[in-house]
């Protein structure tokens, strides 16, 4: 069992399908009672199953992470059920168009930081708020990309709002450090996941992409899910405002010769 998660009360958006399911059940192994936000009612339900087959209790509540009046509602619904909120996994995202910027739309461009971005201030927003009322402590994991930390052309605002998160996740790791809540982000590179499919499915982006990666490989949902238990853990108890890579050794061989 995973140090300090066993019988707390967890929190995952985005948890309907990819990364997010796999945190989700990942987090209910270690003990963790879970609620899954997301838009999908049946995913959204099926993930539950996962979470209650993993051996631990689980709610899905519908929920847009780009609304503040749902994630209000989100972390009341949270605390009604299970009495208080411990770790949270502020995860969902959406790729957006990739297209040059000449090309992009302005409701392209605000869609994508009102999700990736906004989403996530507004996750922390009103999850630290409860964590601050039960009296300090907690852990939040933010989800960034490789995508966050070097530029990708034709992804604008994907880049910008993922940059943006690993910002933000400094900036609320400062700023709650002495009420023993961190706050730290994770950065994969490519992982399958219907969101890559949709990416990189076709043959030739799917070749280009993983000769990106050394190891030869696209990661998968649950590599990514042991990172994000591991820091909601007390294992990672001295660690916060840190974007932790997981991405193959893509960032490794950044401008190597190939
Ligand atoms: P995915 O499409 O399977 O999962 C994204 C989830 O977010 C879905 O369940 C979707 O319904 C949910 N979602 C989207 N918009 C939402 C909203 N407004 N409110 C609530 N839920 C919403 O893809 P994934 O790859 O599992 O993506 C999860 C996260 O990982 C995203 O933030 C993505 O940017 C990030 N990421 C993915 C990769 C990759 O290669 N798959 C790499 C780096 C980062």
């Amino acid at each position: 069992m995973t140090p300090g998660l066993e019988g707390k009360v967890g929190l995952v958006t985005g948890g309907t399908s990819g990364i997010g399911r796999a945190a989700a059940v990942l987090l209910a192994k270690a003990g963790v009672k879970v609620v899954v936000a997301g838009r999908r009612d049946p995913e959204g339900k099926e993930t539950i199953e996962l979470v209650r087959e993993a051996g631990t209790d689980g709610l899905f509540v519908r929920a847009d992470v780009s609304k503040a009046s749902e994630i209000d509602t989100l972390i009341q619904k949270t605390v009604e059920r299970f009495g208080r909120l411990d770790v949270a996994f502020n995860n969902a995202g959406i790729e957006g168009a990739w297209v040059p910027i000449i090309r992009q739309s302005e409701e392209d461009w605000d869609r994508t930081i009102d999700i990736n971005l906004k989403g996530v201030w507004l996750c922390l927003k009103y999850e630290i708020r409860q964590m601050v009322k039960q009296g300090g402590g907690g852990a939040i994991v933010n989800m960034a990309s490789i995508t966050g930390l070097v530029g990708s052309a034709g992804a604008a605002a994907y880049c910008a709002s993922k940059h943006g998160v690993i910002g933000l996740t400094k900036a609320a790791a400062l700023e709650n450090a002495r009420s023993g809540i961190r706050i730290n982000a994770v950065c994969p590179g490519a992982i399958e996941t219907p969101m890559a499919q949709r990416l990189f499915g076709l043959p030739a982006v799917h070749k280009y992409v993983l000769g990106c990666h050394p190891i030869g490989r696209f990661g998968r949902p649950a590599e990514v899910a042991e990172a994000v238990v591991w820091l909601c853990s007390d294992r990672a108890s001295f660690m916060t405002g840190h974007s932790l890579v997981l991405d193959g050794g893509f960032l490794a061989g950044q401008n190597s010769p190939s």
